[in-house]
């Protein structure tokens, strides 16, 4: 039995394929904006009306079975399945009756639904609607993974009407503030904490920090979607942390303490003697924090760089070094290419 000449899909604002978890969000967000609760008035009876199409188009559509009838049959569709299971059932009577505690029980019925049974006593101004949960992103630096940091961030939330009282009428006329909607967009802004060791492109769920309920419907968490902007000198790996080190070629040769950037003060560190180009020296427990309590690494990766001018004293000593007998460090590239081409 339709209560409406309105297809379902359109009552909830989506399209004919929409997901069930679309089923699902379009319902909330619908539910919030005509729920009774917010309005007063001729409007408050009106929005029941459309709050109880609401909750037969999203108990018919969230059904698998139920909607695949729907679009099968459309709004008749109960009647068309009567039908069905009185022709094979021969001798059944092909009548139909409301079924109780389907789409066309009374108003109690439907709140009891929606709500899960978590409903308050006192008719339709007494229901608990839970509020909905908010995602945001957030964009942190490397040093606030090392922390943690406290953010402000602004939410928009939907909220009845301040002029009106959710009621969309002043003096007998529309609201002009709410445009006779009986809710407006309201800001917010929350302060919250992100913990140390959050990763790039995670989510960070906070309870209870999204949309608050109404009527003792508890309020829903709030996600955070984490990016971590990249820092020109510490490049995060997992919970490690990679720096590039340049140094010059007799601090590789010979060895030699230098001092190197770490994500809090620079620290001394020990470059062996006969360091290779491209090889890596841990630095354990600078990294990240995990979220469970550990430490990441840092590690230094060698790169050896070549002083920009130089003396006529350092020509000398070079060179004396061109002149000390060395393998040539190009044979072995020579001699693959020669294999590769014949
Ligand atoms: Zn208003």
């Amino acid at each position: 039995m339709a209560t409406t000449q309105r297809g379902y899909y359109d009552i909830l604002g989506i399209p004919r394929g929409a997901s069930a978890d679309d089923i699902k969000k379009a319902f909330r967000r619908r539910a919030r904006e005509i729920h009774p609760d917010l309005h007063t008035g001729t409007k408050k009876t009106e929005m029941e009306k459309k709050f109880k199409e609401l909750n037969e188009a999203h108990e018919v559509l969230s059904d698998p079975d139920k909607r695949k009838k729907y679009d099968q049959y459309g709004s008749n569709w109960e009647q068309a399945e009567a039908y069905e299971q009185a022709r094979q059932q021969a001798g059944a009577q092909a009548g139909r009756g409301g079924r109780p505690g389907g789409p066309s029980g009374d108003f109690g019925d439907i709140f009891e639904t929606f709500f899960g049974g978590r409903t308050r006593g006192g008719g339709a101004s007494g229901f608990a609607v839970d509020g909905e949960d908010l995602e945001t992103d957030v964009h942190l630096g490397i040093r606030d993974v090392l922390t943690g940091v406290t953010r402000r961030i602004d939410l928009t939330e939907r909220v009845a009407c301040k002029a009106c009282g959710g009621s969309a009428i002043v003096r007998g006329r529309p609201c002009v503030v709410c445009g006779g909607s009986g809710v407006q967009a309201e800001k917010r802004t929350i302060e919250v904490r992100i913990p140390a060791g959050v990763q790039h492109d995670t989510r960070v769920r906070l309870a209870g920090k999204g949309q608050p309920g109404i009527n003792g419907g508890k309020p829903g968490d709030l996600y955070l979607r984490v990016h971590i902007q990249a820092n020109g000198i510490f490049r995060q790996k997992g919970f490690d942390i990679q720096v590039t080190l340049p140094v010059w070629p007799w601090e590789a040769a010979l060895g030699a303490d230098v001092m190197a950037p770490t994500l809090t003060e620079p620290v001394k560190v020990k470059i062996p003697p006969g360091s290779k180009a491209d090889s890596k020296l841990r630095l354990k427990g600078k990294g990240l924090p995990t979220t469970t309590g550990e430490q990441g690494d840092l590690f230094l990766k060698l790169k050896i760089v070549m002083p920009s001018s130089i003396s006529d004293e350092e020509r000398t000593l070079y060179e004396q070094l061109g002149r000390a007998r060395h393998s040539d460090p190009r044979a072995e590239i020579i001699a693959a290419s020669r294999r590769g081409s014949s």
